[in-house]
Formats: C-alpha cells, structure tokens, sequence
C-alpha cells in the first residue's frame, strides 16, 4: 500500500504542475506552499488576507522558485461570483489544476454540544466543510483538464474518532471525510481526479496553541515536517491512489 510518508521527492518534482493551496498564509498550508514551489510547482495561494499572502509570495519569489500567484478568497464570506472568478482566473493563467489543496479551516470552541453557540457552529462548518465543496465544485473543470490531478482534504483525529468537546470542528473533519469519499467514487474510472485525506498531526500553529493552551508547543513538529508527505499526495507519486485516508505521523 502507498504509503506517503516514506516518500523523498526529487528536487524538481513538482515542474510544470498548477497546485492550489487554500489558507497558504500560514501554518501548514504556508509551509506546504512554500515546499511546493522549492519543488518548482506554480503554486496558487488562495486566503482571506492580501497582506499575508503577498509575503508568502514574496518568500516564493525570493527562493527562485516559479512565480506564484494569489487569489484572494474569505471562505466565510465569498459569495457564487468569487469562487467563479477563482476558477476562471485559474483556467486562464494555467488552463488546468494539478492540484488542490483544502488546508484552510476554523477551529471554533472547545464547547459541549449542550452549549455550543449556534452561529459559531454555522461559521465551522461553512468555512471547514461548505467552503471547500464548493470551492472543489467550481474547480473540477480545471482539475480534468490535468493529465493527472489530486484533490486533498485535510482531516484530523477527531474527525476519524468523536472526541468530547471538540463540537463543530470535530463534526466539520467527519463531513470532509465523506464529502472525500463520496467525491473520490464519483470521478473513479470516469477522471484522472484522485481523491483523499490527510491528518497532519500535532503541529506548531497557531491552531494547535489555540486548542491546547497549556501545552509547550516547541515540542511539537514544525510545519515544515510533513512536506515530503503533502508534495507526494499533491504530487505525481500518490497517481492512480484514491479514496483513502492518510496521516502524516505515525
Ligand atoms: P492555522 O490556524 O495556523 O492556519 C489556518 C489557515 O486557514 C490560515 O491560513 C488562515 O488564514 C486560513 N483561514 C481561516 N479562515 C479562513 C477563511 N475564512 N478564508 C480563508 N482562509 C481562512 O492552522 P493549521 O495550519 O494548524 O491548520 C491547517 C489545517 O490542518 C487545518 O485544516 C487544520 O484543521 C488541520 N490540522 C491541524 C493540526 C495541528 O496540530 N495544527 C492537527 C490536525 C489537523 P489567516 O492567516 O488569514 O488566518
């Protein structure tokens, strides 16, 4: 079975490929971004912060890696007409995508259910879950344009096993494991559109302080970590593999 994280990949493994990376301007999404293009992908970075995204871009272009460009998108808040003008944006610049990436997510409140806040929950779940549909929906005619695309999720523990507490943010990974292999089905045998999940694991972002507080953070794996394990599920290694699930720790 492909296995992800025993892959090394060469230094231009990713030449000639479009990836697209929602939430590259920070954490793991970031650090994903900046990997693929060190591995000469042309990276879109896709986020709600202009600012941000451009000093991603500018760290891009200060590695000489290929030009990236940005694509300024608030998944809470975009409406039809914005996710339209992604995809016609990408299919001009490019006319495919190799690649998606659905990093970007909310981690809302560590809440009983009894207490969760509705609009909090309805925030979640748009952005973790409604967002990324609709943003791979508008995307799939770029993606089969590819000799050979990969669209992947990112899960979490505890959307494979329901952990107390964790709410809409537990319940959001759970739906983008279904929406993962509902799609993954879909496009098997009639597209060159692979479909999977990644949990990365406990990671130093700002994600992770926010949900654990107490814990001492410099112990953990920087973002940077997993990239081999992304660049071989975005990239030509993981062709032909679907429907699955993966993590990028042990
Ligand atoms: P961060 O909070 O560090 O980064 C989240 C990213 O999502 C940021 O780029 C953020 O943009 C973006 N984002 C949030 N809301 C929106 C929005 N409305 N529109 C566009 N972009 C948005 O999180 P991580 O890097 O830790 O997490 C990345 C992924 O990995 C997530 O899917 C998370 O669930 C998953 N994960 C993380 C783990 C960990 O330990 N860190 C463990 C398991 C899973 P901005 O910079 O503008 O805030």
């Amino acid at each position: 079975m492909f296995d992800p994280r025993t892959h090394t990949p060469a230094p231009a493994e990713l030449a000639g490929r479009v990836i697209a990376i929602t939430g590259a301007s920070a954490g793991i999404g970031r650090a994903v971004a900046l990997a693929c293009a060190a591995h000469q992908a042309n990276v879109i970075l896709i986020g709600r912060n202009p600012a941000k995204l451009a000093a991603v871009h500018a760290e891009i272009a200060a590695g000489g890696a290929p030009e990236a460009a940005i694509a300024v998108l608030d998944l809470e808040q975009a409406l039809a007409r914005d996710y339209d003008a992604v995809a016609d944006a990408v299919l001009d610049r490019y006319g495919r995508l190799d690649g998606l990436l659905h990093n970007a997510a909310l981690l809302g409140t560590l809440t009983p259910i009894e207490h969760y806040d509705v609009p909090t929950w309805c925030r979640v779940m748009h952005v973790n879950v409604t967002a990324a549909f609709a943003l791979t929906q508008v995307l799939l005619p770029a993606l089969q344009k590819s000799e050979d695309a990969s669209v992947l999720f990112t899960s979490s523990s505890v959307g494979r096993h329901g952990r107390a507490y964790w709410g809409a943010y537990a319940v959001s990974k759970f739906a983008i494991e279904g929406l993962s292999q509902v799609l993954a089905q879909e496009l098997e045998n009639v597209s060159r559109v692979r479909v999977n999940t990644l949990n990365p694991g406990r990671t130093r972002t700002a994600m992770r302080r926010a949900a654990y507080p107490a814990e001492d953070i410099g112990t953990l794996p920087l973002p940077a970590t997993h990239a081999a394990v992304y660049i071989a599920l975005l990239g030509p290694a993981s062709r032909g593999v679907t429907g699955q699930e993966f993590d990028a720790q042990a």
